[in-house]
């Protein structure tokens, strides 16, 4: 009854972006997509991602900088000087998923199996990651040096991995009854690697399996304490539903922002301040590290390439920053944790939040007024569908981004990004007009 009424024409009100985009922009849309699943599927951890970028940029003839394989910019310099401050998008290009401890085999005798010890990354529900197929992709850097590059489980033809899980039969106990984040410890995340003892009488199953690794890679057991190995979804990207739009793979925090980000930039000729993509790791588990976002110096030095004279304090300040993360889809069955009028929804465009943090604002970039008109007139002129939207209820959660390590720097920074769904799952869902809608949001701001 009530969305019958008609509404003030001073009001503010949410559109499908389906209903905004034109035909032409909704075929656009869905070959856009295309690309993006090919590109999800070849960059599930941040080294391939970074791999890929680079090989992009450079078919592309683009400027690119590399940070210990973990982080890249690509530059396209603009007409004005450096020292009137840079565009920059930033994404990050690491996910949640499960590490491998550095000692992980091991032989359990009484079932039977050789397994790897894992440890997890970034905030996960761990129940996701039982029974699913998954694949290991990562380095082994040998005593000499030499790197042993990992990509199994991907191939159609390649064996993948399981976490075993109890069958519901026997779990009333030990998992039912308790709290769901008691039911699943970190430590019974073992992953299935063999079963098959050596010949002869004694029956090792680990053994065989240090066999097996010797004779396919080169490797030692101690190989493993150099080496970072991450179990993924061995799933691929694909459509979900009868319409086809919207996406389920893995990862898409935060490679719909990096993909999208990276297009637009592939784009750019010409841009008025000089643009920059910029990817980071280890977002997920709070961006301490050297290639992460809290680590300046890799811009400096991207911006100290452009203009050996610039004034990095000045550039910064007169700088303006996307923080291209995603944000929470309000969930079906879940609408109590959201506050319906600030949360985003799937396929409305891409989303605009003035500030994310928990509580009072904790821990929050709160971008400034003027800043937010700025982005909001930019993406009404350009007709870029997009939306507002916080991470829950004010008392119910929070989360942060990448945001205040760049406002930190005295940068003008704004988070946006698509909405996702099941976010942090294996199996990540977004809508195909919220991704090309924050491919145009990214290019109409490297523009300027
Ligand atoms: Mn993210
Ligand atoms: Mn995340």
């Amino acid at each position: 009854m009530a969305d019958k009424e008609k509404k003030s024409k001073y009001a503010y009100t949410k559109k499908s972006a389906w209903k905004i985009f034109t035909k032409d922009q909704i075929k656009k849309t869905f070959d856009f997509c295309e690309d993006y699943k090919k590109f999800l599927d070849v960059a599930k951890t941040e080294r391939e991602a970074v791999q890929k970028i680079n090989e992009i940029a450079k078919n592309g003839n683009k400027i690119i900088k590399i940070n210990r394989e973990k982080a890249a910019a690509i530059v396209v310099p603009g007409k004005k000087p450096v020292g009137d401050g840079v565009r920059i998008v930033i994404s990050h290009i690491d996910s949640p998923r499960l590490d491998l401890k550095q000692v992980p085999l091991f032989e359990d005798s009484d079932s039977g199996l050789a397994l790897f010890e894992t440890h997890y990354y970034g905030g996960i529900k761990k129940f996701h990651w039982l029974t699913i197929p998954l694949a290991i992709h990562g380095v082994v850097v040998k005593k000499d040096g030499t790197k042993q590059i990992f990509t199994l489980g991907e191939d159609e033809n390649d064996p993948i991995f399981s976490i075993p899980d109890l069958l519901p039969h026997l779990s009333h106990k030990v998992q039912d009854s308790k709290k769901m984040d008691d039911a699943i410890t970190g430590e019974s995340l073992d992953l299935m690697v063999g079963s098959k003892p050596t010949s002869g009488k004694d029956e090792k199953i680990k053994d065989a399996i240090l066999e097996k690794l010797h004779k396919d890679y080169g490797m030692i057991e101690e190989d493993f304490v150099s080496a970072e190995l991450e179990i993924v979804p061995a799933y691929k990207a694909r459509d979900i539903g009868f319409d086809r739009s919207l996406i389920g793979a893995y990862g898409q925090d935060d490679k719909a922002c990096a993909y999208t980000s990276l297009c637009a930039i592939m784009e750019l000729k010409n841009p008025e301040h000089t643009a920059i993509s910029l990817f980071v790791d280890k977002e997920e588990i709070g961006s301490e590290g050297s290639a992460t976002a809290q680590v300046a110096t890799f811009l400096r030095s991207v911006i100290k390439d452009l203009d050996s004279k610039a004034d990095i304090d000045e550039v910064m300040l007169n700088s303006k920053v996307v923080s291209a993360d995603v944000n929470a889809a309000v969930t079906p069955n879940y609408t109590d944790v959201f506050e319906l009028k600030n949360a985003s929804s799937l396929g409305k465009g891409i989303v605009m939040s003035k500030y994310t943090g928990h509580g009072g604002k904790y821990s929050a970039n709160d971008a400034s007024a003027e800043y937010v008109s700025e982005i909001r007139t930019m993406l009404n002129k350009a007709k870029i569908p997009w939306q507002t939207g916080e991470l829950g209820k004010v008392d119910k959660g929070g989360g942060g981004t990448v945001a205040k390590y760049f406002s930190r720097l005295g940068m003008e920074v704004i988070d946006l990004g698509p909405a996702v769904m099941s976010m942090h799952a294996p199996y990540e869902v977004t809508s195909k007009v919220d991704v090309y809608a924050s491919y145009l949001a990214y290019r109409e701001f490297l523009k300027a």
